[in-house]
């Protein structure tokens, strides 16, 4: 499994269903990759084999695993399969998968079992959306995801959160610095065992905001979807 322990910050990009290998191409000829923090490119899963591993800070992530070990599941992937191919991350419960892949925290909970059991490190993503957040549930939303999705043999060495509020997610909105930092905080003091969790922050992330929040004192790394396709903004965030 990665030592996380080994970075300071961690950076995901989230290709999510964009990308073709001549987009691979040249984006890997052009990422610096900055060896302080962890830098983990989440490709379509087809592309995962051909991301290069060039850099010991340069990791490649799964956007999804299968919540089924083996057998007649049609078109999944199972945690053993990304294992066997060197993949060290995956993304679970993200809110695309929650709201169109009908995901829910069980769910994430099994798969990110799956995944800590073959020493690949889930993503855990939870966000409350503007409804939830304007009747000011974030923090009992998130309590429950918390409670319901990440399985007790989560630690901080195995497993991360990823704090995206849904209303955030490609709108170009973001909660303040003073919000995001809030809501990192009460993550990690929900429970004591939360506490040196690494929780990132996603949610229309671009390189005239990372630095910002990258240096909020509860904030360990950035999961970025948009931005992260353009490499020289990628290469930015990351610097
Ligand atoms: C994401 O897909 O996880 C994400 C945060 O997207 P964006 O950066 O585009 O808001």
């Amino acid at each position: 499994m990665v030592n996380l322990d080994k970075y300071s910050s961690i950076f995901i990009a989230n290709w999510k269903l964009n990308g073709n290998s001549s987009f691979l191409k040249d984006y890997y000829e052009k990422l610096k990759v900055n060896s302080n923090n962890c830098t983990i490119i989440c490709s379509p899963s087809i592309y995962l084999k051909s991301l290069k591993r060039n850099n010991e800070s340069l990791f490649c992530g799964a956007q999804d695993v299968s919540s089924y070990k083996e057998g007649a599941y049609t078109g999944e992937l199972s945690a053993s399969m990304l294992r066997d191919n060197n993949i060290d991350f995956c993304l679970v419960g993200h809110s695309e998968r929650r709201q169109y892949f009908a995901e829910t925290n069980n769910i994430v909970h099994i798969k990110s079992s799956n995944l800590i059991e073959k020493n690949i490190i889930p993503v855990i993503c939870i966000g409350e959306t503007l409804e939830q957040k304007e009747k000011n549930l974030t923090e009992e939303i998130l309590s429950t995801q918390i409670k319901d999705s990440i399985p007790n043999l989560a630690n901080h060495h195995n497993a991360l959160i990823a704090y995206e509020p849904v209303w955030a997610i490609g709108t170009g909105l973001t909660p303040t610095l003073d919000e995001i930092n809030q809501v990192h905080e009460q993550i990690k003091n929900c429970d004591t065992k939360f506490r040196n969790f690494r929780v990132l922050y996603g949610g229309s992330v671009k390189s005239s905001n990372s630095n910002e929040i990258t240096e909020l004192s509860q904030v360990d790394g950035c999961l970025i979807g948009g931005a992260s396709l353009k490499v020289d903004e990628f290469n930015t965030i990351i610097s």
